[in-house]
């Protein structure tokens, strides 16, 4: 599947046409921000990383009847995906209170929530990803509220997958936030699934194993990534083998 025009370059990855006008290329890039942007670095190995992790999770999310735009991955970098028309709004799932809830609420990091708890952030850079609620959305025109009935129940039922599966392998999922989009009638998940959107923490000491080890400096952050992949890679036993 080659290559063809560019669709969108974001902080951590292209998007291209292929010469289906149903399927995109997307290839995950080293380059890291947070922030909005002030912060930035390259980190030599992070996408593939972050490629093989999505492809997992993806696979996994697909076998337990979750619909994504994931076809498959075509190389280190890249994975074939099913076009979407992306819906703007940022769902995030969180079980353990960390990063903005945790200021915005004055909730310590690491409180376990009495609930799973949905929010809503409209993705716009210009305004930072303001939150926004259900009756934003409708008014807004950026999904009917049977689409969002659809965003809330398939943010739920990534997180009943991953959450059971990621801790039988060591690690907490305290956060994580997808992205949705439309492909032929149908509501997919789409963007990336990585220690890039989510916050995971090694259940017996704590440690942080995805991007706020870039965003508060604590170094490791690819060591970190790597860490996760052995984690859940199981049986797979593709060309990262060679970093080991
Ligand atoms: N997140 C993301 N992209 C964003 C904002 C958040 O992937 O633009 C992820 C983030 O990595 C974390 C979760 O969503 O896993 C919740 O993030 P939070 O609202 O706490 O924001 P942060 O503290 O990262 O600014």
């Amino acid at each position: 599947m080659n290559r063809g025009e560019i669709l969108y370059e974001g902080k951590a990855k292209k998007v291209f046409r292929t010469s289906d006008p149903d399927l995109y290329l997307i290839e995950y890039k080293d380059d890291a921000t947070a922030f909005d942007g002030l912060k930035k670095d390259r980190l030599e190995g992070k996408g593939v990383l972050n490629n093989a992790l999505s492809a997992i999770f993806f696979t996994l999310l697909e076998e337990k009847g979750v619909e994504t735009h994931f076809v498959r991955k075509l190389s280190e970098r890249e994975m074939l995906v099913k076009a979407l028309e992306i819906i703007p709004v940022e769902v995030i799932v969180r079980n353990i209170a960390a990063g903005s809830l945790s200021k915005r609420l004055g909730i310590p990091e690491g409180t376990v929530l009495g609930r799973t708890v949905l929010e809503f952030y409209l993705k716009d850079d210009a305004l930072h990803d303001p939150m926004i609620n259900h009756n934003h959305i409708y008014a807004l025109g950026l999904a009917s509220a049977e689409e969002v009935a659809q965003l809330e129940a398939a943010a739920l039922e990534v997180n009943a997958v991953l959450a059971p599966y990621l801790k039988e392998r060591g690690l907490i999922l305290v956060d994580f936030k997808l992205e949705f989009g439309r492909h032929k009638g149908k509501i997919l998940l789409g963007d990336e699934i990585s220690p890039d959107t989510c916050r995971f923490w090694d259940s017996s000491s704590g440690e942080k194993l995805d991007k706020d080890r870039f965003r508060r400096d604590l170094g490791g952050v690819v060591e970190a990534y790597r860490e996760v992949w052995r984690r859940v890679k199981g049986g797979e036993n593709g060309a990262l083998e060679s970093q080991d």
